[in-house]
């Protein structure tokens, strides 16, 4: 492997998907097995919108003390500039128990944004129904994540590659104006609302970072950034992200960061087996950034503690605290 500095891997990914998330393929042992053999010191699972993978997490997270577990979600907001994905990091079981209308809601909209995007895609004269969604689904989704969150939208490299098969478009740059077009006929549900969600995660001292936030800040404006900061009160930034944060960027948030007493995390955001196989824990987040991290994560947040021998009672007992 070239050893290149966007190359190598950080001690910490906190931003990894698993099948329980509607367009990820992973699964946690997948993901638990890449970070053992690739050094990956603690990760974060953050499925998108759901808690539902989190106890098969756990049950994994128990085989390989070698990797920290902070267990997280994705959760997308509707605010003043539209959607805004927030990983949430350090969901403790009494955060889950407590969060329990905010699951109830992603639950629901999930499965109406598919329904409402198939409507849309029919009433543009095409051939999309809830039986074609389902069969999707089951394409690539495993039987047990349907069956606690029912239909819900497919994720887009699935549904983008059906309807070129079915001539609904000719090539992938006629997708998203599809999209746009079904949603002028049926509109689609917006996220549930930022000061429903972020306020309530916040009690419950789970950490709100802005996710990739280079689309949403402008690159670097100044002034969008602080509105967002002061809309969405999050408690840090992803100034380091695999894909979607150039490396110049990256200091320049974390300078921002510091200013205002804010956290920078790191993470790669991965989706599929192979992906995380090569790349976990490929971000440019220093060793530095993870104490701060740590100490700001609520307490029980982490599994497996921290890296080192730890014998099996030690880790049950941090378990059940
Ligand atoms: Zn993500």
């Amino acid at each position: 492997m070239v050893d290149h500095p966007d190359q190598r891997r950080a001690s910490y990914d906190l931003h990894l998907h698993t099948c329980w998330s509607y367009d990820a393929t992973a699964t946690a042992e997948e993901l638990f097995a890449a970070a053992s053999a690739g050094g990956v010191r603690r990760i974060a699972i953050t499925d998108h919108h759901v808690i539902d993978g989190l106890k098969e997490a756990h049950e994994v997270a128990a085989r390989y003390p070698e990797v920290s577990f902070i267990p997280g979600a994705e959760l997308t907001v509707h605010c003043s500039i539209g959607a805004v994905d927030m990983v949430c990091l350090g969901l403790t079981q009494s955060a889950i128990e407590a969060l329990a209308p905010l699951w109830e809601a992603y639950h629901e909209w999930q499965r109406e944004f598919g329904a409402t995007l198939c409507a849309g895609v029919r009433a543009l004269g095409l051939d999309y129904t809830d039986a074609h969604r389902q069969e999707l689904l089951e394409s690539y989704r495993p039987v047990r994540t349907l069956d606690v969150q029912g239909l819900t939208h497919v994720g887009n490299r699935v549904q983008r590659a059906w309807f070129i098969e079915r001539g609904f478009i000719e090539s992938e740059e006629d997708y998203v104006p599809l999209l746009r077009a079904a949603a002028e006929r049926v509109p689609r549900p917006p996220y549930p609302a930022a000061d429903f969600v972020l306020p309530r995660v916040r009690r419950q001292g789970v950490l709100t970072v802005i996710a990739h936030p280079t689309g949403y800040f402008l690159r670097d404006d100044r002034e969008r950034m602080d509105l967002l900061r002061r809309e969405l009160s999050f408690d840090g930034v992803e100034c380091a992200h695999g894909r979607k944060v150039s490396p110049e960027l990256t200091p320049v948030y974390h300078t921002w960061c510091k200013e205002r007493g804010l956290i920078s995390t790191g993470g790669s955001d991965l989706h599929r087996p192979d992906d995380v196989e090569q790349d976990i824990g490929r971000h440019l987040g220093p060793e530095q950034w993870w104490p701060e991290i740590e100490k700001r994560l609520p307490e029980g947040a982490i599994s497996n503690g921290e890296v080192g021998p730890i014998d099996s009672e030690h880790t049950a007992e941090n378990r059940a605290r």
